[in-house]
């Protein structure tokens, strides 16, 4: 009786298509130096109003500007989608459809575009335009046209999913990621500002550790010495004194691996010379006859 619901309500089923391959397609290499040429020009950048303000208006392809500034507007708004507010930059959250100006490109390209099948001899293969490098003698074309095409074409590559940006202030550059499935904390860096980033926090913990040993070196002198640091006459006058208390540092110091790290050679009498360490003993010697009544 109700044979016709049937017809309604059953989803038709569509045979995934199968081409018998691609032809065409975009070199990688290409894209890359499209993507970080003239990263430092005028147009390295191109202020865009939020997306949300955007609505469904995108920029308009009269304004003159250039290839890789243009492909640079749509990966940016495609690559921040993956950025949450609190910076934290997830790959696999990045969506196509959350970048108005990089939808766009993609319906302007193949509104544009013929993509055509040719026959071969085991069926069809999808043509694709080709994007390999700068031709000689070639139509000019509006950079917007260039810029969609490429942008397209890497959309259609496995490898996109890798495409990142160094947020490193100042770098910008992009590079393929080696591990993509993962959430970058401080967003993503490139390779060399990664290297020059645990160098500065080398340097920096280097200096923690000093500061460390340094204050351990005080503390100390102060416990083993307080008594002649805290009265006079002035200790740092007595010669027999301060050899002493170099000597007992320095024994410290061999006894120690932290202490040993920091001070590989050991101090000397220059060291108890500076007067920042002079007041920091004597600082140290107070402070410890005090806390211990
Ligand atoms: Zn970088």
């Amino acid at each position: 009786m109700f044979d016709w619901a049937a017809e309604i309500f059953d989803p038709i089923l569509i045979d995934p298509p199968r081409p018998v391959g691609f032809e065409g397609g975009l070199n990688r290499e290409h894209f890359f130096a499209v993507l970080n040429g003239d990263r430092d020009g005028q147009q390295a950048t191109f202020d865009l109003s939020s997306v949300k303000s955007l609505g469904d208006i995108v920029r308009s392809c009269s304004a003159v500007i250039s290839v890789n500034a243009q492909l640079r507007l749509y990966v940016d708004e495609w690559l921040n989608t993956g950025v949450s507010g609190d910076g934290v930059e997830v790959p696999a959250t990045r969506d196509l459809t959350r970048a108005p100006n990089a939808c766009a490109a993609v319906r302007v390209f193949t509104a544009r575009t013929q993509l055509l099948l040719w026959p071969v001899r085991e069926g069809v293969v999808f043509v694709l335009p080709t994007e390999s490098g700068p031709k000689q003698d070639s139509i000019a074309e509006l950079p917007i046209v260039v810029a969609n095409r490429l942008f397209c074409l890497f959309l259609l590559c496995d490898w996109r999913v890798r495409l990142a940006k160094c947020r490193w202030p100042g770098c910008g550059l992009y590079f393929e990621l080696k591990h993509w499935n993962r959430a970058y904390k401080r967003g993503i860096l490139c390779p060399e500002c990664r290297r020059g980033r645990s160098l500065a926090s080398a340097v920096r913990s280097t200096a923690d550790a000093r500061d460390v040993a340094e204050k351990k070196l005080y503390r100390l002198a102060a416990r083993r010495f307080r008594s002649r640091l805290v009265k006079g006459p002035s200790w740092q006058d007595d010669p027999t004194f301060r050899t002493k208390l170099i000597d007992f540092l320095n024994s410290r110091i061999k006894a120690s691996d932290n202490l040993n790290t920091a001070y590989p050679h050991g101090i000397t009498s220059k060291w108890l010379s500076w007067a920042k360490n002079r007041d920091a003993i004597e600082e140290a010697a107070k402070g410890t006859s005090n806390a211990k009544g």
